[in-house]
């Protein structure tokens, strides 16, 4: 059966490195291509990356319900568009989304049925070093992306599962195993 994974946790946990390792030994799961306002970084594609909405255009989208979830993140909105996660489903086809940790309390309530992963760092020194290392963010971002980070650890026993993401392949076969017993129970 389809279903819908949510890979949740703060940035610079490397959940988007575990998603792509996730798709290349799971086949058939899809990426729900988000929608955001924030600028499109160097190499990202629209429609690909996310779906780059001016502001005006993702306040009328949420208006009219558009979005399974969406979350203000530092500065910026973010948000599932239904329709990336419904025509998958009602093709058949399991959907992973890679959202924040407000998004993935509100998917959690509207589809209970949902699977929610959390990423956690083996410390909070970890984050630092992965979002100074990425470069794609200015001082200020990473200060601001690292306090809500503490928040967003707090959630981490809200959620079935948690990885620690303390050594990549481990982390991805343990994330593997996961989504497989869930496909495959
Ligand atoms: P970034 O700007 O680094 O691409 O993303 C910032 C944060 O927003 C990350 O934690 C990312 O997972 C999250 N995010 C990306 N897309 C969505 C979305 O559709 N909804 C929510 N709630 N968060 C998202």
């Amino acid at each position: 059966m389809a279903k819908v994974f949510v890979i949740t946790g703060p940035s610079g946990v490397g959940k988007g490195t575990l998603i792509r390792i996730l798709r290349e030994r799971v086949p058939n799961l899809e990426l729900s291509v988000s929608a955001t306002t924030r600028p499109p970084r160097e190499g990202e594609r629209d429609g690909r990356d996310y779906h780059f909405l001016a502001r005006e255009e993702f306040a009328r989208r949420a208006d009219a319900n558009d979005f399974l979830e969406h979350a203000a993140y530092s500065g910026q909105r973010y948000g599932t568009l239904r329709s990336e996660v419904e025509r998958r489903l009602a093709a058949g086809r399991s959907v992973v989304l890679e959202i924040e940790v407000q998004g993935a309390r509100q998917v959690r309530a509207a589809m209970p049925e949902a699977v929610l992963v959390f990423i956690a760092p083996p410390d909070p020194a970890a984050l630092r070093a992965r979002l100074e290392g990425r470069g794609t963010d200015t001082p200020r971002a990473i200060s601001e992306r690292l306090r809500t980070a503490e928040l967003e650890l707090e959630a981490q026993q809200e959620f079935k599962y948690v990885v620690c993401n303390d050594e990549l392949e481990r982390a991805a076969e343990e994330l593997e195993r996961i989504v497989r017993d869930e496909l495959d129970p």
